[in-house]
């Protein structure tokens, strides 16, 4: 009986296992042409100063509006892009058109202080000899100050990177622009390479914010915050937290001396409209 339920099982897996990979490849071959037909948008969400709630600025997040499959998050077709190589004109859209919405919001809202914009970066478009010359140019354009702009970049990208590949954000980092260290503490990165890297933020990863989520908070997972907090900020890095949940998470992250948080506590990624309404009322 065991054999045949397990025989079972691994038909089902199989079937499954198929029927992704089909949409894998649908999915796959049906990105450029949705490039060009305009079937990408760009959700944001807010950046928070854990001090006073008030906004710092935004994370530009992609998402597919998919004729059949409805609305599709960035882990269903950013490592398809990343494969074949459309991350590049991909990624292009997404910096051209956050940056764009950004210098947007700023003209309106002149007096909130200069409103940055967050935009992830993939490996691919970070080996890309061309991503310095387009991003100041994207900038020129928009006529966005550098300083405004952060590109996150994921720990995993960064690990054993060699000069090669760090002076581009080395060359992006000196005209202004900001670095984010993404999801930072889920790679292998040597806390003393962090003085190696290009970077002036870290993104705490969501799991370390789920750990806070108990009550009371696993005292380890404090500790090891506050020695990354403290370390951080020793190299003149500012912390930003991901997947803030609740108000207590907020509250014990912002006693750990993190500068920004961001997650559902405050707001979902949503329209542009959503920032703009934020910016109007002053604080989350
Ligand atoms: P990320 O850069 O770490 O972005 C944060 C992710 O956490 C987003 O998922 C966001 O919607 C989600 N999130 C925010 N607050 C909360 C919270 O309180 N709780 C929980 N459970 N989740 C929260 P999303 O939008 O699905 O994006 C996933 C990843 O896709 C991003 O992770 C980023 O690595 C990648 N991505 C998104 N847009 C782009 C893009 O334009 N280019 C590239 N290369 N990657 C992108
Ligand atoms: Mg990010
Ligand atoms: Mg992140
Ligand atoms: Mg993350």
């Amino acid at each position: 009986r065991a054999k045949s339920a397990g025989g079972n099982r691994f038909e089902l897996a199989d079937a499954e296992a198929d029927a992704r990979a089909i949409t894998r490849h649908g999915l796959t071959t049906a990105l450029p042409a949705a490039l060009e037909r305009g079937e990408f948008f760009i959700e944001y969400q807010p950046l928070v100063h854990l001090g006073d709630g008030t906004v710092h600025g935004a994370e530009a997040l992609v998402r597919w509006c998919h004729p059949q499959h409805g609305v599709l998050g960035p882990d269903r077709f950013i490592p398809l892009a990343e494969h074949t190589g459309l991350i590049v004109p991909l990624g292009r859209w997404v910096l051209e058109e956050s940056v764009r919405q950004a210098h947007f919001w700023q003209e309106r809202h002149s007096d909130g202080g200069p409103l940055r914009i967050n935009v992830n970066l993939s490996p691919t478009q970070l080996h890309h000899p061309l991503l310095v010359a387009e991003t100041v140019d994207v900038l020129e354009r928009s006529g966005l100050e550098p300083g405004a702009l952060c590109l996150e970049v994921t720990e995993s990208a960064l690990i054993g990177a060699d000069d090669d590949l760090l002076k581009p954000l080395r060359q992006l980092a000196e005209m202004g622009v900001d670095i984010a260290l993404d999801d930072f503490g889920t790679g292998y990165s040597n806390l003393a390479n962090l003085r190696r890297l290009p970077v002036s933020v870290l993104k705490l990863d969501r799991s370390f914010t789920q750990g806070m989520q108990q009550h009371p908070a696993d005292p380890v997972d404090l500790k090891i915050v506050e020695g990354i907090v403290s370390l951080a900020h020793s190299l003149d890095l500012a912390v930003t937290v991901e997947g803030v949940e609740t108000g207590a998470q907020a509250e014990q992250l912002r006693e750990l001396g993190c500068d920004t948080a961001q997650g559902w506590y405050y707001a979902r990624p949503g329209a542009p409209d959503r920032i703009h309404s934020l910016l109007l009322a002053d604080a989350v």
